[in-house]
């Protein structure tokens, strides 16, 4: 079961939300970002971390100037990966594109608190914050990704930033943890509803603010386990199964482990990843998972080798 719980003044969680709505927002049209095998000059080395033992990521070369390429192919996952109706997907030359509306094909409450872009400086009211109708807040809005079938994992990890960091089975995005580029407010663990309507749903997503004249931006996206998915498509007893690829063409996963046991982040390095048998993958894979134990409940950083725009949030 999810709790709400509501542990900071409200205001400055308007204040944050508002950072959050102004710099993701109204870009990601724009926001065209290609897994390429180059380094990244913005990387941030962790030289704590050892290279994953997998036969099938080749991790043994940190040199990424060099023509290595990757031995992982993710073709296998991304052919039997449960996506809906709702989405398109196009296997390509070491490439695949994932096309959708935005609007997840699972239910959504009937409505949501969205803060309203155009209202965040100076600080704002509680009643920048207003209920609005899912059918207002969450409208069909392009997600056109183009993904690696070739992630090549990087001792080097490159902080995600605000915005999709992931595409998902049902069609919608996944966004890093935070609402504000600061990195200092939780979606899910700042969470909190008035008269029963919540900022963030049962499903650990919520739509982008309303734009300034009103209207919604779409854009739902989750910022933790999405358990109205994983309720369907994951077994009792069993590791999860795919939910999504990030940017970086690495699967990620819910909270089960081998056999089913709940995966925490303790468990996990410090981009929320491991390397390990999956359903998809049985002689394993680099792959992440989302938790439920503690930010970051999705994923901080990527362990792939990704090329990301200057994107909203920076
Ligand atoms: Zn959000
Ligand atoms: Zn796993």
């Amino acid at each position: 079961m999810m709790t709400f719980q509501l542990n900071r003044p409200r205001r400055l969680f308007i204040a944050l939300t508002a950072v959050c709505a102004l710099a993701a927002c109204g870009s990601s049209a724009d926001d065209e970002i290609i897994a390429a095998a180059e380094p990244t000059n913005d990387s941030t080395v962790d030289t704590d971390t050892t290279v994953p033992n997998s036969s099938d990521t080749d991790t043994s070369d940190t040199d990424t100037s060099d023509t290595d390429s990757s031995d992982t192919d993710t073709t296998a996952g991304v052919e039997s990966a449960q996506w809906g109706d709702n989405v398109s997907i196009t296997i390509g030359d070491g490439e695949f594109r994932f096309e959708s509306d935005g609007i997840p094909n699972h239910e959504l409450p009937d409505q949501f608190l969205v803060p309203q872009e155009g209202s965040f400086s100076p600080p704002v009211g509680e009643d920048e914050v207003t209920a609005v109708d899912t059918s207002v807040a969450v409208v069909a809005t392009t997600v056109d990704q183009t993904i690696t079938l070739n992630p090549i994992y990087s001792d080097a990890t490159t902080d995600t930033n605000l915005g999709i960091i992931g595409v998902t089975i049902s069609g919608a995005q996944l966004f890093n943890d935070y609402e504000d580029p600061d990195r200092s407010f939780v979606a899910v663990d700042d969470n909190f509803s008035i008269d029963g309507i919540f900022f963030v749903d049962s499903c650990n997503g919520h739509p982008l603010a309303l734009a300034a004249d009103g209207t919604g931006q779409g854009t739902y996206h989750y910022h933790g386990i999405p358990y109205c998915i994983t309720d369907s498509i994951d077994a009792d007893g069993e590791h999860s199964s795919i939910l999504g690829f990030l940017l970086d063409g690495f699967p990620f996963y819910g909270p089960q482990d081998e056999g089913g046991a709940t995966i925490t982040s303790d468990d996990l390095d410090e981009c929320s990843g491991h390397v390990g048998p999956t359903p998809e993958f049985p002689d394993g894979i680099y792959h992440y998972h989302l938790t439920a134990d503690r930010s970051p409940y999705t994923v901080d950083c990527y362990h792939g080798e990704v090329e990301v725009s200057a994107g909203p949030g920076r």
